[in-house]
């Protein structure tokens, strides 16, 4: 034992003196990799070449994951006129610029400001429930670059410290394999190169699905249920709070109400998309 260790510190010693450290060694190895691997999908997207999984058609570009291109396109992104605090598009063209929503003007939300990619309704619901539900890891690329898009529409207004995903509770995030709102947080910080902090607020208890409750009974439902760990660094930051569905709000509401009563000092909510309230 104390031979191998002696010869594992003459091993690193001599490669150190070359200049091959193992950090420098293991930095090498994930930029390596970081380059090597988008080649290597898109090789093995022209010997298996990957069917849509919405309308099953040839996949061309394997950035899109496994939904194709024409697919991709026929997502309509949100635009004016909607809500000026928490994104929701108004039914109406008719509207004064600044306009806000019933929920705003009767300031039910906690966070500071919303905005969401596009609608909750086709082909965007199915791309969602193929990323979520059947494990499609690689639909997490292109939302995140849909996610940047919106993010760098309003500059201003989002700009945040530091991105921390709405958070599942371990037993469900061991069930599904990952976090959903954690893969897109980690892409979105890819490319805009904001901090993410997935270990910096926790779900403590699991919770039951929103849908049916009524408003007071999800706010019971949700009562308790996060947590700021105490690592997290929150004073006088402005947050990206990220998710993948906008549907009442009561979750990201909840989460940004805690994360206030922590110190942040702005919290902004990003969601790939929301959910129509009629
Ligand atoms: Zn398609
Ligand atoms: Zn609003």
């Amino acid at each position: 034992m104390l031979a191998r260790n002696f010869k594992n510190k003459v091993f690193f010693k001599k490669n150190e003196a070359l200049g091959f450290s193992p950090a420098r060694a293991e930095r090498c190895l994930k930029t390596v990799s970081r380059t090597i691997a988008p080649l290597v999908d898109s090789l093995l997207s022209i010997i298996f070449p990957c069917t849509c999984r919405l309308c099953h058609k040839i996949v061309g570009d394997s950035a899109f994951g496994v939904v194709c291109e024409g697919c991709w396109n026929k997502i309509k992104a949100i635009e004016d006129p909607f809500c000026s605090v928490c994104g929701y598009p108004f039914v109406s063209k008719c509207v004064e610029p600044g306009a806000l929503c019933g929920s705003c003007r009767h300031q039910l939300f906690a966070f500071d400001f919303a905005r969401s990619y596009s609608s909750f309704s086709d082909p965007l619901k199915e791309i969602i429930h193929q990323f979520k539900y059947c494990g499609h890891l690689s639909l997490a690329r292109p939302l995140g670059r849909h996610l940047q898009a919106v993010y760098h529409s309003f500059p201003a207004a989002l700009r945040s410290d530091v991105i921390i995903p709405v958070p599942l509770h371990k037993a469900r995030e061991r069930e599904r394999g990952f976090n959903q709102a954690a893969e897109l947080a980690k892409q979105l910080s890819g490319l805009t190169r904001i901090p993410f902090q997935p270990g910096w607020f926790v779900r403590t208890r699991p919770t039951e699905v929103q849908a049916g409750l009524s408003r007071r009974q999800r706010r019971m439902n949700l009562k308790g249920a996060f947590q700021v760990s105490r690592r997290a660094v929150l004073a006088n930051r402005d947050i990206l709070l990220l998710d993948d569905v906008f549907t009442t709000g009561a979750t990201l509401n909840e989460c940004a109400t805690i994360l206030k009563r922590s110190g942040c000092r702005r919290v902004n909510v990003l969601t790939i998309a929301r959910v129509s309230r009629d």
